[in-house]
């Protein structure tokens, strides 16, 4: 079933306590104003230098407890979220990753060492949403074994299943009006300037009723396999996505 008219997730990446917190800040003013009931993409024990943006923030943790509470979904983003592997990812959208090609035991110890730390702050991950979309099969009977079946990721319009879990797709990096389907917007705080956070607001102020959020997700839907035109649909989704984003680094480098 693809939803008419369509329905948006938001969700919020790599947030650990050295985040920018003028960023985030933003961000959660808008959650607050409308309501939304966000994916918080969180990591368990931060090691990536890029994401040491800030000095820690004390009262990190307990925001994200107090959006939990109001409604907001906890994911496992990643462990430590240092993506020095390579190998291939059910999701390929990047050479590098945390996790796929790393041997399945390492995963295992990972997924259960984050599950760990976010369950001592007080966290309920239900999900998964994977550093830079880079997962393999291994990763996802890791998660299954851990009691997560539910993942943020993947090209298609509707939930489905693949491999054993519920896959709620991910395929845009940015407001943008669809007609039907069911969209994720993935939001990476540290890099999102003022307009777009106006743009979001924008958004939010004429579409804020077409937010969703996983539970209701969860309790909508009965999610199948996709049919052969739906994977060639997302494939298609994929190579558009991955064909942009070249175009903009080529017109990065040619300023
Ligand atoms: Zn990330």
């Amino acid at each position: 079933m693809i939803p008419e008219p369509a329905q948006y997730l938001l969700r919020f990446d790599d947030l650990c306590p050295t985040i920018v917190k003028t960023r985030w800040q933003r961000l959660l003013s808008l959650i607050e104003e409308f309501g939304i009931h966000p994916i918080l993409g969180v990591i368990p024990d931060n090691q990536d230098r890029k994401l040491h943006l800030a000095p820690e923030d004390p009262t990190f943790w307990q925001t994200m407890r107090s959006l939990q509470a109001a409604g907001a979904t906890v994911a496992l983003h990643g462990y430590r979220h240092i993506c020095s592997s390579f190998g291939n990812s059910l999701v390929p959208l990047h050479a590098d990753s945390e996790f796929a090609g790393v041997p399945e035991e390492t995963q295992r110890r990972w997924i259960r060492a984050g599950l760990e730390i976010l369950r001592r702050e007080e966290l309920d991950p239900k999900i998964w949403v994977a550093p830079r979309h880079g997962f393999d099969a291994a990763t996802l009977r890791c998660l299954r074994k851990e009691g997560i079946g539910v993942l943020s990721d993947g090209f298609a319009r509707r939930p489905f299943t693949r491999q054993g879990m519920t896959w709620i797709p991910q395929q845009l990096w940015g407001p943008l009006d669809k007609p039907s389907g069911l969209w994720t917007i993935c939001i990476h705080s540290n890099s999102t300037r003022k307009t777009q956070v106006e743009e979001l607001r924008a958004f939010l102020k004429l579409h804020a009723a077409r937010f969703t959020s996983v539970d209701r997700v969860l309790a909508e839907y009965k999610p199948e396999e996709l049919s052969l035109s739906e994977r060639l649909q997302g494939a298609w989704m994929l190579a558009r996505v991955k064909l942009s984003r070249a175009r903009k680094k080529r017109n990065r480098r040619h300023r």
